[in-house]
């Protein structure tokens, strides 16, 4: 199988001047590669106990539902303001201009249930620990960050404390 990181396609300048966009589609649709990044994630929690595996949309849907099911785990879908019907809790971040949030249904993480958060890419860290602060107010555990691909050069791992942070493919 080819290098993972040769497999992850750049985008220069998308979805706006300057940043380069890392396309994990071509790794998506690869079946060598999917189910690798997917094992290698799920192998590295199978002693934890997790009991939910939370992931934001769009990828993290994606992959966070594959890393749920190998890891016999729930899976909890965060959404952008707006889009889940039951009532909800809310967590907001950071962006380059201005302030986004995420939210999960309330009662989608008992309390003390041992949560996964899992995104494919770590930037500057603000939704991962957006993710990490929703799980905290349904009062869940945090037993690990994934990410499949952390942007290094970028330092969001130091806004994840002391949070154990886990990732695939490193760009330095
Ligand atoms: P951040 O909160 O800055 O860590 O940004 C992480 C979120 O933005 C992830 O959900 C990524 O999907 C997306 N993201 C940020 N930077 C990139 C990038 N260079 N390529 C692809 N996705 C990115």
């Amino acid at each position: 199988m080819r290098d993972l990181k040769e497999i992850v396609r750049d985008i220069p300048d998308f979805p706006k001047e300057g940043i380069v966009f890392k396309d994990i589609t071509p790794l998506l649709k690869d079946p060598e590669a999917f189910a690798k990044i997917i094992d290698v994630i799920a192998d590295k929690y199978a002693e934890n106990g997790v009991d939910v595996v939370i992931g934001a949309e769009a990828r993290g849907f994606i992959l966070g539902a594959a890393i749920a099911y190998r890891l016999k785990a729930g899976f909890v879908p965060a959404r952008k303001p707006g889009k889940l019907p039951h009532t909800v809790t809310k967590a907001e971040y950071e962006l380059e201009y201005g302030i986004d949030s995420l939210e999960v249904h309330e009662d989608a993480i008992t309390r003390h249930q041992r949560v996964l958060i899992v995104d494919d890419v770590l930037a500057t860290g603000g939704t991962a620990k957006a993710k990490a602060e929703l799980v905290g107010q349904l009062g869940g555990t945090v037993v690990g960050i994934a990410f499949l691909i952390e942007l290094a050069f970028l330092g969001g791992r130091s806004k994840l404390g002391d949070f154990n942070v886990f990732s695939l493919i490193t760009y330095e």
